[in-house]
């Protein structure tokens, strides 16, 4: 007999009703649902202590205005938010985006995506996300310090080293991290580890800067070994985006063996059968300049989204939400691709994601295969809490612990469930029954 109220988790029940006008929240709680539906029967506690209301509903939602003088003494207003949507096992805990894009949509997807994805590593941390529509491209590091103090005038009230910890995430790099740090210690009067991602002058952890890109590998590496007794070894590689995540992706994908034959950024996609200059990349990167003037001698696009049309044996889409649809993942598909492990969050659509898990690829998606950046987060606030530093080999071991163990947990709860390798299904169940447990023990609070 079919669950009484599990079709109504997709109608009108809350959180569809009350978000309905939240494009990208809604996206991210079908997605969840479609995998806690195939398991609601076995925990009828799910329903008894309406968990997926009380899961799916942020703790506290804080959106604020920040105002801020440009060089050319314009005084210029712009949103920020803070989501602290879920602290059952741990702190509040995620980065912070500034992005032209970035709404109360965006925040609330990214905050509950997480909560599962935090979950995954193991370590004590709950879910949370910032941002604000601020858009720090072409603005002068003083501006990028002025806003950044802007903007933790008002967050510095509502953080904590054990309430709520940021970090960075688009468009929030050392940079800003440094300045927002810097401004909360004025602010609070205290050094405390209420951020990660610092510099390693203040408290930063080693490999931190490369922990996602580098855990992305760390993940797809095991899900190859385990599902095909294969390796990165002469794979040929594409990666979208050449931000931070994109860029020790690609290096630590080449590093194992691969060749990185395409990448891209908003000006479009870079392609070379031989393999590109990923130095060379990143040197023109973190000057801030767009792939479109690199010049290097390999083929460029303006078009994108075309690099999903690039023959190739895998595919770690890095760059952003919604960056790759149900075409794109049929284009993938029929070249052969055997394996896309999601650097970046949400990056496929709800109907490429379903489409990869009925093809039968090895799919990680963003919330399991990217967790080796706040997994890293939560390494450097084990060394701020423990006033020690660790070497860069020491938190990369412990990465490499994290990833391998995660693709592990998705992995086994795929069979678990009767759907080996769907590891959508494994990281939704997976993350969820643990914060699920932990909602239960605590009380209805
Ligand atoms: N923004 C990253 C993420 O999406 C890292 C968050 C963090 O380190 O807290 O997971």
């Amino acid at each position: 007999m079919p669950h009484p109220v599990r079709p109504l988790f997709l109608s009108c029940r809350p959180p569809v009703c009350k978000n309905n006008n939240e494009k990208e929240f809604i996206q991210a709680v079908t997605e969840f649902m479609k995998s806690i539906d195939l398991v609601i029967d076995q925990y009828p506690e799910i329903e008894k202590y309406n968990i997926i209301e009380r899961i799916t509903e942020p703790d506290r939602l804080i959106s604020f205005k920040v105002s801020w003088v440009d060089d050319n003494g314009n005084v210029v207003v712009n949103r920020g938010f803070r989501v602290q949507f879920n602290s059952a096992i741990g702190p509040y805990k995620g980065g912070i985006r500034f992005n032209p894009t970035v709404n109360q949509s965006i925040i609330k997807f990214l905050g509950f995506e997480q909560i599962f994805k935090n979950s995954l590593t193991g370590l004590p941390m709950g879910g949370g996300k910032g941002g604000s529509d601020f858009d720090p491209k072409g603005k002068s590091d003083f501006e990028i310090m002025r806003f950044c103090q802007a903007f933790m005038s008002e967050l510095y009230r509502h953080i904590g080293a054990d309430l709520d910890v940021p970090a960075g995430d688009l468009g929030v790099g050392a940079r800003e991290v440094g300045f927002l740090f810097g401004y909360y210690k004025k602010l609070k009067n205290e050094f405390t580890g209420t951020f990660t991602g610092k510099g390693l002058s203040f408290g930063g952890s080693l490999a931190r800067t490369e922990a996602t890109g580098y855990g992305v590998c760390y993940f797809a590496n095991e899900a190859l070994k385990v599902l095909k007794g294969d390796s990165f070894k002469n794979k040929r590689v594409i990666v979208s985006g050449s931000g931070n995540v994109a860029m020790y992706c690609a290096m630590k994908a080449k590093e194992l063996g691969a060749t990185v034959v395409a990448m891209s950024d908003t000006s479009g996609y870079i392609y070379n059968e031989s393999g590109l200059n990923l130095e060379q990349i990143l040197a023109h990167k973190s000057q801030k300049k767009p792939l479109a003037t690199l010049n290097d001698g390999s083929f460029f696009s303006t078009d994108k989204k075309a690099i999903w049309k690039v023959k190739c044996d895998m595919a770690f889409p890095c760059a952003t939400q919604n960056e790759l649809d149900l075409d794109d993942a049929k284009a993938l598909v029929e070249n052969g691709v055997i394996l896309v492990c999601e650097g970046a969050n949400m990056p496929s659509t709800n109907e490429a994601a379903e489409y990869f898990v009925n093809s039968k690829i090895i799919y990680g998606p963003g919330k399991a295969a990217n967790a080796g950046g706040v997994a890293t987060s939560g390494l450097e606030m084990s060394q701020n809490s423990m006033r020690l530093h660790w070497s860069f080999e020491e938190v990369d071991q412990k990465l490499k612990e994290i990833m391998v163990g995660i693709f592990n947990t998705c992995y086994e709860t795929s069979i678990k469930i009767n759907r080996p390798g769907d590891l959508v299904a494994g990281a939704n169940i997976a993350g969820f029954l643990k914060v699920c447990d932990a909602m239960i023990k605590e009380g209805v609070i």
